[in-house]
């Protein structure tokens, strides 16, 4: 039986930030991945022939600043640039904002709906820019239950996104675009109760250069994880892809090894988990291995997702009403938001509660080909869509290929009616809803984060690295901070076993 001073279970971004850093540290290191491809949910795949598509996640910020540098990723052919212009919103009127990091340009942009907006957005930006920065530094923390924040930033992380926005503007579509941060891969409406954190831990971001800017990864978001792996290569850690563990090996109360689906053993004293809660501890372990305090956690563990990702190969650009064309424009570059007011996207979610889907979605929309044209086939274009409201237990029945398909035939509706080339621009499409992210990626209730960003399941509150199975740690976002494409659970996990977070 082959032996190993470390072996984790997982490829995704953040059980590679771990490898690498413990065979840095000098750990005979094993990394198995149940997929072919390391990366988890960083992903760059060919969908398409000549499509290269980042097929879950898209976009960084949060990756930390120390992994890029400690790891010296730059080497290793990580280059992310920043999203510019930020945000586009277009209107069923025909206006649009367009927002980015130009206040001359911001200014004119919401002055043309309201001009005392002008001065909120600036507050607004600074104040969701403090509390990123406040979480940022209790990211760092060894213990992040002993995070602490002033009355006033508790209350804001605490409290809603809307009432977060609805302080300093008043400009509905302001409002929204703005808020909508608030309720990414969660299953809550702007107006509920904890969506303030989940828009705090978007501008909690330092990867880009700038508090809370997001910024495309050149190649897609699967150039992180090769960066990563790479690194953890050129350290001397060991890859098998296509190797799902089925067991952790666990002798008088500690770990031994691991035991592949097709049975398959390797020995380690230190096995580290990327994958999610429920799988570590509800798939992996029995039931008697477990801690009281984790399987107490785990039975009350909120993972239930609510995204649909739509990627999508065009022949041409979307060509907006509110600004018209195919040929490349500025408002390409940035999000682009259905979002046109707080109450459509409360109502978004509200219809999913009662036992659907959302009837007029939430969407997210990005499209990287305009700024690295090397993602898709002379000339075409990749968009990808993030919606919500779509949850992985429908009340109306389960996801089968009649409902994916009308999902998607909604999605596309909701954008066409802002740009009406789309239908017919769409050359392919790749629907993963909830199950197929959770069957693709492993994301346990299609999850993104791998469990709700909500109070009650964020920095303390969310899985300790150390598991308190002697041996056995949790690298993947079940730990905290939690989701996003960050490293810091991984970086976590590895400074918990090597005993300190400086380990370069
Ligand atoms: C559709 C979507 C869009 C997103 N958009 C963004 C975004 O734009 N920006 C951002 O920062 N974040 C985004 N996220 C969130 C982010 O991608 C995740 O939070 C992050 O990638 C999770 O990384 P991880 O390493 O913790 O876990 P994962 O990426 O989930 O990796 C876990 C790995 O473990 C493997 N595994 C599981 N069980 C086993 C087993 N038994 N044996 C072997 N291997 C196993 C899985 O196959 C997987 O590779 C998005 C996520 C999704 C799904």
């Amino acid at each position: 039986m082959e032996r190993y001073d470390a072996i984790v279970i997982g490829g995704g971004h953040n059980g590679l930030v771990a490898a690498a850093y413990l065979a840095r540290a000098g750990r005979r290191t094993l990394v198995l991945e149940r997929r072919e491809i390391l990366g988890g949910a960083a992903v760059t795949e060919e969908v398409w022939p000549g499509w290269s598509v980042s097929t879950a996640s898209y976009v960084c910020s949060l990756l930390h600043p120390q992994i890029i540098a400690e790891l010296n990723l730059p080497a290793f052919g990580y280059h992310a640039y920043r999203k510019e212009p930020a945000s586009f919103t277009p209107l069923l009127d025909g206006r649009s904002l367009l927002l980015g990091s130009d206040a001359v340009d911001n200014a004119l942009e919401i002055g043309s709906f309201d001009r005392r907006d002008i001065l909120g957005f600036e507050a607004f930006d600074a104040e969701a820019t403090r509390l990123g920065s406040a979480l940022a530094d209790a990211f760092d923390l060894d213990d992040p239950a002993t995070a602490r924040f002033e009355d006033a930033t508790q209350r804001a992380l605490a409290g809603s996104a809307a009432d977060l926005v609805e302080r300093f503007v008043r400009t509905p579509v302001l409002r929204a675009t703005l808020a909508s941060d608030g309720v990414i891969g969660t299953y809550a409406g702007p107006r509920d109760a904890g969506t303030g954190y989940v828009l705090a831990h978007h501008y909690a971001g330092r990867a880009m250069g700038a508090q809370g800017a997001w910024g495309f990864v050149r190649g897609g978001m699967g150039a992180v994880s090769r960066a990563i792996a790479l690194a953890a290569r050129r350290a001397g850690a060991q890859f098998r892809t296509g190797a799902p563990v089925a067991r952790i090996l666990v002798r008088d109360g500690r770990v031994s090894g691991v035991a592949l689906d097709d049975g398959t053993e390797f020995e380690a004293d230190t096995i580290l988990s990327n994958a999610h809660p429920s799988v570590t501890f509800g798939e992996l372990l029995t039931a008697s291995e477990v801690p009281p305090t984790i399987a107490s956690k785990l039975k009350s563990w909120r993972s239930e997702g609510v995204s649909l990702k739509l990627n999508l190969a065009l022949g041409e650009l979307p060509d907006f009403t509110a600004r018209p064309g195919v040929t490349p424009q500025l408002h390409h570059r940035a999000t682009i938001h259905v979002a046109p007011s707080i109450d459509y996207l409360q109502a978004a979610h509200d219809d999913a509660h009662r036992g659907g889907v959302s009837n007029a979605p939430m969407l997210e929309c990005f499209m990287q080909t305009p700024t690295d044209p090397s993602l898709a086939p002379p000339g075409k274009h990749l968009l990808s869509i993030f919606a919500q409201y779509y949850p992985y237990h429908r009340g109306d029945g389960v996801w089968d290929d009649t409902k994916r398909e009308a999902a998607a035939d909604s999605i596309v509706a909701t954008l066409a009616q802002f740009a009406s080339n789309l239908p017919n621009a769409i050359e392919a499409r790749q629907i993963l809803a909830p199950p197929d992210l959770e069957a693709r990626f492993g994301l346990t209730g299609g999850h993104i984060f791998h469990g709700e960003l909500l109070p009650g399941q964020i920095l303390g509150d969310r899985f300790p690295v150390a598991t308190g199975v002697a041996g056995l740690y949790l690298c993947g976002s079940g730990a905290s901070p939690g989701g996003c494409v960050s490293g810091i659970p991984g970086l976590r996990a590895a400074g918990a076993v090597l005993g300190s977070l400086a380990v370069a």
